[in-house]
């Protein structure tokens, strides 16, 4: 069977492991039927819910305080539901503005009501990130929201400012069970699936109680976080095969040694990269400053447009996918995520040195 380097960064690569387990259940999953033509209410779906829900805290480090939530949507919709759950006229929502995604969620929340920056890295151009440890939160501050890892540019926080009483919000997109954090240092988080965890399609909450006793706003009822814990992510019809595919991911994850296991070989992974971009002598300059570079999206830039538009061309023809940067930004960018093997990113090193060694 081929298969590629696949550096995209979302829908990004799965392990090999769990597309062919997904596979042997495609037809039947049990009881004569598909996963995809049963009922969301069936005693099959409620279990699987719940083990995926036990194996993620699990996976977490986290306790049963924390509700595990699952939903479609997208990351996107995510930046609509904490603000509408969240703030109030009375209440701001604080925003850490560091890459392209948390804008995106700030300007969302200024749409609902009261948002504020707090920090940000804009002026920078995202090539680094804002401090952290100026913030003063006032007293009617709802949450600080924060991405932990930005996709576009590049960038991960590696700490987290202590926000006292306000509740700190992760989007966690690209960047969940990829390495250890103290995960209860965060009141919520949340990812799509389709970087870390799965196929595209499923979203994952995981909102602590004291937090989930907040949401009293008058809100439509899908978008309502309470909605979903009290029907056990059941309300509507979930899409189920996205989480099971999910679970298989996470029983992967388990496999490998669980999140610090996983972290050893994501940051081996990165620095391979990393090496070939340092001691390239300014042939490849990564779009971000040492300090804050990401562990899982890689970005750099070549000399000209021409060059790196030579570089993915030869990369497809060599078995990569996926090198080109987000079209917002251009250059070039790995997405070197867990599913993606040491030795793809072994492989992508060696080519870019004899890449460079060719056109150098
Ligand atoms: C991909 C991504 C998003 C957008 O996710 P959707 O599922 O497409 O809505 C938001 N935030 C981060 C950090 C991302 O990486």
């Amino acid at each position: 069977m081929y298969r590629i380097n696949n550096f995209n960064a979302g829908p990004a690569a799965l392990p090999i492991e769990v597309l062919c387990q997904a596979q042997d259940k495609f037809i039947e999953y049990g009881n004569g039927m598909s996963i995809m033509e049963m009922s969301h209410r069936s005693k099959a779906v409620e279990q699987l819910f719940e083990e995926t829900r036990q194996i993620m805290l699990e996976m977490l480090g986290l306790n049963s305080n924390y509700s595990v939530l699952f939903m479609s949507g997208g990351a996107s919709m995510q930046f609509a539901m904490v603000p509408l759950n969240l703030m109030s006229t009375k209440r701001i929502g604080c925003y850490v503005l560091s890459g392209s995604f948390s804008e995106k969620a700030y300007q969302e929340a200024q749409t609902l009501g009261n948002a504020k920056i707090v920090a940000s890295s804009k002026q920078q151009n995202w090539s680094s990130l804002p401090a952290l440890n100026a913030i003063r939160l006032e007293a009617d501050t709802a949450y600080m929201h924060i991405t932990t890892n930005n996709t576009i540019e590049g960038s991960q926080f590696q700490t987290f400012p202590s926000t006292g009483s306000v509740p700190l919000i992760g989007d966690m997109t690209s960047d969940l069970l990829s390495r250890k954090l103290e995960f209860n240092e965060f009141s919520m988080f949340y990812a799509s699936a389709q970087k870390n965890l799965g196929p595209a399609g499923a979203t994952v909450v995981v909102i602590r109680d004291d937090l989930l006793k907040e949401c009293v706003n008058p809100i439509p009822t899908i978008l309502n976080y309470k909605t979903y814990a009290q029907n056990h992510s059941l309300y509507n019809t979930p899409p189920v095969h996205s989480i099971f595919m999910m679970k298989l991911v996470l029983e992967w994850l388990k496999r490998q040694g669980g999140i610090a296991e996983m972290e050893k070989i994501n940051v081996q992974k990165a620095n391979l990269l990393y090496d070939v971009i340092d001691s390239s002598g300014g042939f490849y300059k990564g779009c971000i400053e040492k300090p804050f570079r990401s562990m899982m999206n890689i970005t750099w830039r070549m000399v000209d447009e021409e060059v790196e538009k030579r570089f993915v061309r030869e990369s497809e023809c060599n078995g990569f996918d996926g090198l080109a940067g987000h079209r917002s930004v251009g250059g070039l960018r790995a997405s070197a995520y867990n599913a993606v093997p040491y030795q793809a990113c072994k492989a992508l090193a060696e080519f870019m040195i004899d890449f460079q060694n060719r056109n150098g």
